[in-house]
């Protein structure tokens, strides 16, 4: 007997904008929060540097607006980002009450009871933090608060399929009511409903052979909205760290800005340092144009890594200024006041996603987007640092309050029928689901990734149609798993990404393409719009 859930609001995802959204409605509301793993799961337990506001009596919202724009690349929205930056006061100011332990700072140097750091492209001090750990303390607050409250459920090893929408019951109208949800524990899919249902599943960095992500970055809220209708912009904006570890049993460990910003030579295998020849401020330029040289040396000596070296500093400044770094590479061998570091670029942040307006509705009624799985018009077509948090906190509150208004006045769900597992069996050959994650990822890398031409693109395209079709025939065969659902929203929004970057005949903010490598005069969106639309 399948399960069946009825709560008034469904919040796929418990990062920074889903436990949000969840404690915003949550006086109100009954709520269920999924988790695709143990909660939270997601980038946000991993978010180091903070949250970008204007916190500081010297800093304005002016002065961030012009900051995020200037990142942008003339694709931000302005009234989006006014909105956003304008909001940053009072989110912050949420979360300290909810209880999370930013670090202080008892001088008040930034006229704020509140240690402030400055990043790359801010022009004030206004990222408030928690030591280097920041997304680990406002995920452990957040989650306390959410265990806390009556009014929310929270499901772990809950993998959403798919939406449910009024269309797809053929029932006249057009409205999101639940969703089919695979729980990894009991291998049963279970049937959620609620009157409103919000995606804040994160990104889709997962895309990508290397990756600072976690697990779960598969794309699937994107992919799930896609499906059940709606538009999908900007998905060519992919943002890669510089620097992150490159061993294989090392995942995702990125290696911070810091290190450059104190000293650290990036090298080529034969200890040659580069940097000097893309750029004058050498280690210092900016991030992506950093990683476009590592990218750049390691397609054109074929090699599977880059170094960073800080050695020549003492070993007292670095154990004092990079304990955590030290400590970590020490685990896979790597003595980093010996020796240099094994690099490689990865991909960090997707700034497209699913079309939004300020209240995080998408095209499809009853459903809201929020977080990195949306596409505001915030960011651009690059991402000012620590930006992305506050966009989460900002759009979940802006979600709650615009589903709070209209709850009332919202019909009840339809009621959906089970899940159908008449027609498929177990799978007998996991190895496809394997072999065509690692070729997915593996040819992302190398055709879709930091540099691009119109020939890699194609070459892209032609992969990925073949993929899609063997998948939607496994899908159709086999009962459903996590890696098979997974699987199966990478390589849509993989499909995405092509689709979008072949649109853009232009280099701009993250998309670079050698074969068009001025920027047009004018600015426009890449809006992708789904075949059942
Ligand atoms: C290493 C690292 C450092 C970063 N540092 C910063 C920083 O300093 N400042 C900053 O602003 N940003 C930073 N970012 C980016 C920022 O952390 C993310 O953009 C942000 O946390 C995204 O939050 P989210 O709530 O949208 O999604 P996430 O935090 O990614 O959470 C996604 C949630 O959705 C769940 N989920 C996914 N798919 C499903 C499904 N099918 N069914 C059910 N649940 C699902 C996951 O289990 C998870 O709970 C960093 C990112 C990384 C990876």
């Amino acid at each position: 007997m399948i399960q069946h859930f009825q709560h008034d609001v469904l919040v796929i995802g418990s990062g920074a904008a889903g436990l949000t959204i969840a404690l915003k409605l949550a006086d109100h509301l009954r709520v269920a929060l999924l988790c695709k793993d143990t909660a939270p799961g997601g980038s946000t337990f991993y978010a180091q540097g903070g949250v970008a506001g204007v916190l500081d009596s010297t800093d304005t919202v002016d002065a961030h607006v012009d900051d995020t724009l200037n990142a942008g690349a003339g694709l931000c929205d302005l009234e989006v980002v006014r909105f956003t930056a304008g909001k940053s006061k009072a989110c912050i100011d949420w979360l300290i009450e909810q209880g999370v332990p930013f670090t202080e700072d008892p001088d008040n140097t930034n006229n704020n009871a509140y240690h402030l750091t400055k990043e790359g492209g801010h022009s004030h001090r206004r990222i408030i933090h928690a030591a280097d750990a920041t997304g680990r303390a406002i995920s452990n607050t957040l989650i306390e608060r959410v265990q806390q409250h009556a009014n929310i459920d929270l499901y772990e090893q809950r993998v959403a399929i798919d939406l449910i929408t009024r269309e797809k019951l053929g029932i006249e109208g057009d409205g999101c009511c639940g969703a089919y949800v695979l729980n990894r524990a009991t291998d049963t899919v279970e049937l959620f409903q609620a009157r409103f249902v919000a995606l804040a599943s994160g990104g889709a960095s997962k895309s990508y052979l290397y990756t600072s992500n976690p697990d779960g970055a598969s794309g699937d809220g994107i992919a799930m909205a896609w499906r059940a209708g709606c538009q999908i912009a900007n998905m060519e904006f992919n943002q890669f760290h510089p620097t992150c570890l490159y061993h294989p049993q090392a995942k995702s460990f990125l290696i911070s800005e810091a290190l450059r910003g104190e000293g650290a030579i990036l090298k080529l295998p034969n200890g040659e340092r580069f940097m000097d020849n893309f750029d004058s401020r050498g280690e210092l330029a900016p991030r992506d144009i950093v990683a476009r040289a590592i990218d750049h040396e390691m397609k054109r000596l074929g090699c599977d890594c880059l170094y960073l070296d800080i050695s020549h500093k003492s070993d007292k400044f670095i154990l004092e200024h990079f304990p955590t770094i030290h400590k970590r590479c020490l685990t896979f061998g790597i003595d980093i006041t010996r020796e240099a570091i094994p690099i490689v670029p990865a991909a960090h942040y997707t700034c497209g996603g699913v079309m939004t307006n300020l209240q995080g509705r998408t095209d499809v009624a009853q459903l809201y987007a929020i977080g990195e799985t949306a596409f505001t018009g915030f960011h651009g077509a690059n991402r000012l640092a620590s930006n992305s948090l506050l966009e989460c906190l900002v759009f979940a509150d802006a979600a709650a309050r615009d589903i709070l208004a209209n709850f009332e006045n919202t019909a009840a769900p339809a009621q959906a029928p089970d899940w159908d597992e008449s027609q498929v069996t177990d799978s007998d050959e996991d190895v496809i689901i394997s072999h065509n994650w690692d070729e997915l990822r593996r040819f992302m890398w190398d055709y879709v990734g930091i540099v691009r031409t119109d020939k890699r693109l194609q070459r892209a395209e032609h992969r990925i149609a073949l993929l899609k079709r063997e998948i939607a025939e496994y899908y159709s065969n086999y009962k459903v798993s996590n890696d098979l659902l997974e699987l199966r929203n990478l390589i849509c929004v993989a499909d995405l990404i092509i689709q979008s970057a072949m649109k853009r005949k232009e280099s701009r903010g993250l998309h670079y393409t050698l074969d068009y490598p001025n920027t047009a005069s004018q600015a426009e969106n890449t809006i992708l719009t789904p075949p059942n639309w």
